[in-house]
């Protein structure tokens, strides 16, 4: 895989996709933390001379035209933040888009409109591919977000140009994540959150090399039913429950540490504040969610961490939007925040626990990829990133 560094740039239309998929609010971008993840790249395409034109992906249309889905306001955001004009392509395909294209001056930057207003795009259609993959001289895939969906613009299209590469937000999360693939240990995996189907795939796919695992949030509760415990109202995943008695078991053969909560905070909703209390990993009352883990379980996990080499966490340990639910996971963030281990957080609602917490510039890799990392950490090849080889 060749990175944006190795490509000829210098007067060339760069076709550029990237991870835009940001949340809006009132027509304005609300987070502009995915926009800024690829700043660095973009940037650099400018300083070589390229003739920009980014393209990205925006909720789910399901390849229909919704205006509340236009990258319009994304064209707004990136002009300021890269402090010079942006501009905006209502369609990513066609003839009048590739005149857009063609008048483009070396630094210049055009936004295309959202890629899922056409079916093409999620279809991995190769027509769609073909007319999209003519705006460029040259192809650079930024969007790690987007690299284990066979979509046109991340599959077909890379494949149809000779000149490609890597930009440096992908560039980084490969080599970040491929320390992952083979740890430096003892290498713990700690897995929470409420995505269950993947997550405990993946966890599985771990499993094997990992020598500490650590299980809570919305996860925990489906290795607790596999003890034979009740967990109550707590979220579950009822055909889920095998696979998670099957990595108990296979974590106890090859002799690696398991933990699941040894307490947890429990209450009638999320909603719940004043009703919350900790109670023992089977005594989850049968009107009752988990919703957090304990303080107990929280001296477990730091005294089976402090040996770690290598960390890597995977969803919140509980409903950490609502407090006092956010506790263990405040407490976790902070944990390894301090530690001396290589440190890596992956997920949509962990990075934002994370950075709420403060401490993302103290992880050694805050990963801007949900399901790709979990896809990636599983040892599978990703359509995006195999495309650029
Ligand atoms: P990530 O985005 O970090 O991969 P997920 O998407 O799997 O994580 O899950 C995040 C969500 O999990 C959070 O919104 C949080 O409220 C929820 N969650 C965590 N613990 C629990 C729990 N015990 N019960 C229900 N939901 C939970
Ligand atoms: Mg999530």
């Amino acid at each position: 895989m060749r990175s944006i560094r190795d490509l000829t740039l210098s007067g060339r239309k760069l076709l550029l996709r990237a991870d835009f998929n940001v949340p809006l609010e009132a027509g304005r971008v609300s987070d502009a933390t995915r926009i800024e993840a690829t700043l660095p790249t973009i940037r650099h395409a400018i300083e070589s001379g390229a003739r920009v034109i980014c393209a990205s992906h925006l909720g789910k249309p399901k390849g229909k035209r919704k205006p509340e889905l236009s990258l319009a306001p994304v064209a707004v955001e990136l002009a300021r933040l890269l402090g010079k004009p942006a501009r905006f392509a209502d369609d990513c395909v066609g003839p009048e888009i590739e005149k857009l294209a063609e008048r483009l001056t070396p630094g210049e930057v055009l936004l295309l409109e959202n890629l899922r207003f056409h079916a093409g795009e999620e279809a991995n259609d190769l027509e769609f591919a073909r007319r999209f993959a003519a705006l460029g001289d040259v192809y650079v895939n930024d969007a790690f977000g987007a690299a284990h969906r066979a979509h046109a613009s991340v599959a077909a299209a890379a494949g149809l140009f000779a000149e490609k590469g890597a930009g440096l937000l992908l560039e980084k999360e490969v080599r970040e994540l491929s320390r992952l693939l083979d740890p430096e240990h003892p290498f713990a995996a700690i897995f929470g959150g409420a995505k269950i189907s993947g997550k405990i795939d993946t966890l599985r796919a771990l499993s094997r090399r990992a020598d500490i695992l650590l299980i809570g949030g919305g996860l925990a509760n489906h290795f607790v039913r596999a003890l034979g415990l009740p967990v109550g109202r707590s979220l579950l995943e009822e055909d889920k429950v095998p696979l998670a008695r099957e990595i108990l078991d296979f974590c106890k053969r090859e002799g690696k540490i398991i933990a699941l909560p040894s307490d947890f905070v429990v209450a009638k909703s999320p909603d719940d504040a004043a009703g919350a209390k900790t109670v023992g990993i089977a005594k989850i009352p049968a009107d009752a969610m988990a919703l957090d883990v304990g303080q107990k379980t929280l001296e477990q996990f730091e005294r089976l961490l402090e040996p770690a080499k290598t960390i890597l966490w995977n969803g919140p340990m509980g409903v950490f939007e609502k407090p006092p639910f956010d506790r263990g996971t405040k407490a976790l963030a902070l944990l390894l925040a301090e530690s001396d281990a290589v440190t890596v957080v992956g997920g949509g609602e962990s990075v934002a626990a994370v950075r709420e917490a403060g401490v993302a510039e103290k992880f050694t890799h805050v990963s801007t990829g949900g399901g790709a990392s979990l896809e990636f950490l599983s040892g599978a090849s990703l359509p995006g990133i195999e495309a650029l080889s």
